[in-house]
């Protein structure tokens, strides 16, 4: 712990991934297990950690990355929270976001952005950006991030790090602050695959207070890492190597998959037929989803209250002031998207697509084990480069929100460097089989 706040001390100035240090908490905790050290040891057994910013920690303030809920302490823990606890590990604190976790850059942050610590002039990706840098840092040996639209992988992609989003109903979503709840899981953000597996084992499984968990062993993901590959069946979606792929990144996916066939793997091509319309069939479905569940943010029950000459005016200063441009962007698309008259035209449409997008996997999880392909179209931007165009941001998580639409598990795994800067190589799944990624993951790094 003290070598963990040493290293916060010494870095989170210019990374800026904490937005809270919980110095005292961790201490704490780290004297009653030095005092306790015949206790029995939990899989993650003292080690520091931090939780990004929208996961509920007892105690210490949740804030979303959002001015709007600055103030907000929860009186409870999210179910991954207590796991973590449970399994031993010591919470260091708070990490940055952007705002409700809308944003691939966190440049949406309420508060401040996160800096890439490979180059402190680019972003770090988003939502996630405090989990990843953090981790890509070495402040904490390992953190949770959210994955709604590719807020784990794209940052772990853009930092050199390890970023896993489970298969929907895998991990309990308990205590996470909800942006699309058909879409968001929380996931494992480590420096490895071995570590990923570590923390998937403590965090997975059912959980009666998540109406979406499912019901469904875990298996020992420690014993699928045993570095044999030969005869896996990988296909390569011929959708996420063409255009819009930096050469660069492109370069370093075709040298992963060489690797792969090297090592026994059967590589081919397939076909995403529907890939095409999935950013906006996402576009469609996260904002309508946000737009209901962030209608809780009042100035009543949570967070900020801005005072009004009566109840409207109270709730129109109070979401004026406390929500950020983007928040403010997707309430409203999601609300359009939602209105009588044109829920057929849109959100339902956008179901109908999404469908078709599970389907294009399902024929291909028919014949192959896995589905392999960059975690992002590039590698990590300069700050201010994509900010006057929400359009080209989007278009960021375009080989990311597949995985999420489809509910499938899908890993990111650093596969090299173009131009210096990290690449990510990503590994979709079949549902529940985050072991087989594991397998894959590990055998390539
Ligand atoms: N970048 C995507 C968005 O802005 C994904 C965010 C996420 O996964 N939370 O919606």
């Amino acid at each position: 712990v003290e070598a963990s706040l040493k290293e916060i001390e010494r870095v989170d100035g210019q990374v800026k991934a904490f937005l809270k240090v919980d110095h005292e908490g961790a201490r704490a905790v780290a004297k009653h297990i030095d005092q306790n050290r015949s206790a029995k040891r939990g899989l993650l057994h003292a080690l520091p950690m931090a939780l990004k910013d929208n996961i509920c920690t007892d105690g210490l303030t949740t804030t979303c990355g959002s001015k709007l809920l600055a103030n907000y302490t929860p009186v409870f823990d999210a179910t991954v929270t207590k796991q973590l606890r449970t399994h031993g590990s010591i919470l260091m604190g708070k990490l940055n976001m952007d705002e409700f976790a809308m944003g691939s850059s966190n440049e949406n942050s309420g508060f401040f952005p996160v800096h890439n610590p490979w180059d402190l002039e680019r972003v770090p990706g988003g939502s996630s950006g405090g989990p990843v840098a953090a981790v890509a840092a070495g402040e904490v040996f390992f953190s949770l991030g959210s994955d709604t639209g590719g807020s784990i992988r794209q940052p772990a992609s853009f930092c050199g790090v390890v970023g896993l989003k489970p298969t929907y109903g895998r991990v309990s979503r308990y205590g996470l602050v909800a942006f699309a709840s058909s879409l968001d899981q929380i996931g494992p953000i480590t420096k490895n695959v071995e570590d990923a597996a570590y923390v998937m084992q403590a965090i997975s499984g059912y959980d009666p207070m998540d109406a979406t968990s499912i019901p469904q062993d875990v298996p020992d993901y420690l014993s699928a890492l045993t570095g044999d590959i030969k005869g896996l069946k990988v296909g390569v979606p011929k959708e996420m190597m063409g255009e819009g792929i930096d050469p660069g990144v492109r370069a370093q996916i075709q040298k992963a998959l060489t690797q792969l066939e090297k090592m026994g793997a059967i590589v081919e091509e397939v076909s995403l037929p529907h890939a095409e319309y999935a950013v906006a069939t996402y576009y469609l479905i996260a904002p309508a989803e946000a737009s209901s569940n962030l209608a809780r943010y009042d100035g009543v029950r949570y967070g900020m209250r801005q005072e009004g000459k009566n109840l409207l005016d109270l709730y129109l200063e109070t979401r004026s002031q406390g929500f950020g441009d983007e928040v403010k962007r997707r309430i409203m698309l999601g609300t359009y998207a939602l209105s009588s008259g044109y829920y057929d035209a849109y959100y339902l449409k956008a179901q109908k697509a999404r469908t078709l997008i599970s389907q294009d996997f399902e024929k291909i999880f028919a014949k192959y084990d896995v589905v392999v392909g960059p975690t992002t179209p590039n590698t990590a931007f300069k700050f201010g480069e994509k900010t006057d165009d929400p359009l080209t941001m989007y278009l960021n998580d375009i080989c990311t929100i597949p995985a999420n639409l489809a509910g499938l598990p899908a890993i990111s795994v650093p596969c090299g460097l173009a131009d210096g800067l990290p690449v990510g190589l990503q590994v979709f799944g079949k549902a529940f089989d985050e072991a087989t990624l594991l397998r894959v993951a590990h055998a390539f790094e």
